[in-house]
């Protein structure tokens, strides 16, 4: 597990907790080509050293492609989702870029041109406007078409995009607060839209800033960020309570991950959690 996911895991697990609320578990599993072996365990490792506790079965991504296929088809029954041709190169070339990549220029909408194969199916993205209210951040709008456009459901590797993964995930297990880092807040108002077609309750989110590497990068895979040191479990845990500006003692470095969790829930305070940002 690297920093960035550490952070994540316990600015969650605090909110739960401090609400009397249950902690899920879910790896992100979708795209096992990708896996890295051996990384699921490590993970789980990590996670344990640094006692994290978590409610109920560990929820897993890779089992769940029938039902991710059953919401797709029925986007696709009711016209709001239609299969694609275009490869990223030719929407790279055709389209102007959005802020999540290339915007669609709904080039098979209406059908697939003569000749062409679907590669993908996208959703028929309507032309509003999706607001939400962050809890940490605030008000959030996105104009969906214009910045969105229409994005992908089905991906052409026969899998499920994250976006329909998570919607359909976080509804099945009865997900009530999303908490996660910033990095994701532009990607809230499609699952929300996406929620919203498929008839499905949208939950509170909240999110924390990025962690940055020290030249401003995002820190996380692509950055190569190290995995977490749990040998010294304690600064660890402090370390990640200062990126959610939780001023943490710096003594509780030298403290048992009990003590640190102690200190964690009783002086948890969600409201500096974005001071400074
Ligand atoms: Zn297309």
């Amino acid at each position: 597990m690297h920093f960035g996911s550490l952070v994540a895991a316990l600015a969650s697990c605090l909110d739960a907790r401090s609400r009397g609320g249950e902690w899920l578990l879910r790896i992100d599993d979708l795209d096992r080509d990708r896996e890295v072996a051996g990384a699921r365990d490590a993970i789980l490792h990590d996670l344990e050293a640094l006692g994290f506790e978590w409610d109920g079965p560990i929820y897993s991504q890779h089992e769940r492609g029938a039902r991710y296929r059953q919401a797709v088809d029925e986007l696709l029954a009711a016209g709001k989702a239609f299969p694609c041709a275009c490869s990223r190169r030719e929407l790279n070339e055709q389209s102007e870029a959005g802020d999540t990549g290339a915007i669609c220029p709904g080039t098979c909408r209406e059908g697939l041109p003569a000749g062409r194969e679907a590669r993908s199916i996208r959703l028929r993205v309507p032309g509003d406007v999706v607001r939400f209210t962050d809890e940490w951040v605030g008000p959030i709008e996105q104009y969906m078409a214009r910045e969105i456009g229409d994005f992908v459901l089905w991906r052409v590797e026969d899998i499920a995009s994250y976006h329909l993964a998570t919607v359909l995930d976080d509804a099945d297990a009865g997900i009530t607060r999303v908490v996660r880092g910033a990095d994701l807040l532009d990607s809230t108002p499609r699952q929300i839209l996406l929620q919203r077609l498929l008839g499905l309750h949208t939950p509170d989110y909240a999110h924390f800033p990025l962690v940055r590497t020290a030249d401003g990068r995002k820190l996380g895979k692509q950055t190569h960020a190290p995995r977490i040191d749990t040998s010294r479990p304690g600064r660890t845990l402090l370390a990640a309570l200062d990126c959610l500006h939780q001023s943490a003692p710096p003594e509780l470095a030298l403290a048992t991950v009990e003590e640190v969790w102690t200190w964690a829930l009783s002086h948890w305070r969600p409201a500096t959690v974005n001071a400074g940002t």
